[in-house]
């Protein structure tokens, strides 16, 4: 009998997404269940559960940070993470630029949009994306020891999917709005990550290339 997650991977992988499993407070035993089906790319919003978890288990898997990250604990993560999806100020992302020239390593990130319409979630404005872009495509520039892969966003969290599809469509245009005017050359700029347990398949319809699922992979989180 096919598993849920075994189809989660074959219907995110037909659309050439890649699917990050959402792991936060669940436990190692959870995590191992999925790693030995073959996922190796999980995501936690949390830096001392992060660290631990990839202290105590497989150092094969990709570790993404998704939930908001301050200044003072990037020095812990830089080392190992496999991408920061959470950027969400241009202060952050210096701090980012001197870990990870101190440890000589070029560290992979998206900047994460405000695309909701509710105050509380975190990310850019559009004024700032371009103050970040403009940083980056100096020369020389001053964050040469961070690659930016793309963007990621959260929608706004309404049981009206036509909204949460207009913000996912938001993002895609952003994309590619900064990806012709500003990173035309550059091919790694390349990501959108979009969608979660309650939206993934309209997040896919409108082009996102990471989706972020926790609970229908995991079970609710108490
Ligand atoms: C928790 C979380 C998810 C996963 O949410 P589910 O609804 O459990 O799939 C995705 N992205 C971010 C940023 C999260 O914090």
């Amino acid at each position: 009998m096919p598993s849920l997650y075994s189809d989660i991977v074959k219907t995110v992988n037909l659309q050439h997404a890649q699917l990050i499993a959402v792991s936060k407070t669940k436990p190692n035993e959870a995590i191992l269940n999925l790693y030995n089906q073959g996922q190796r790319a999980f995501g936690e919003n949390k830096v001392q559960e992060l660290l631990d978890k990839h202290e105590q288990l497989p150092n094969d898997i990709q570790w993404h940070m998704i939930g908001h990250l301050q200044t003072n604990k990037v020095k812990y993560l830089v080392p190992f993470i496999h991408l920061i999806h959470s950027v969400d100020s241009l202060k952050l992302l210096f701090e980012i630029e001197k870990q990870a020239e101190k440890v000589n390593r070029t560290v992979s990130v998206l900047l994460q949009i405000h695309i909701a319409s509710e105050e509380s979630k975190f990310g850019l404005d559009e004024k700032e994306l371009i103050e970040i872009l403009e940083y980056y495509t100096a020369s020389p520039s001053p964050l040469n020891h961070i690659c930016i892969k793309g963007l990621m966003g959260m929608a706004t969290n309404t049981d009206d999917m036509s909204i949460r599809r207009n913000e996912f469509k938001h993002l895609t245009e952003l994309f590619k709005f900064v990806k012709n005017s500003y990173l035309p050359h550059r091919d790694d700029f390349n990501e959108i990550s979009m969608g979660m347990s309650d939206d993934y398949t309209i997040a896919m319809e409108e082009g996102a290339t990471m989706i972020r699922i926790g609970s229908l992979l995991f079970g609710n989180r108490s």
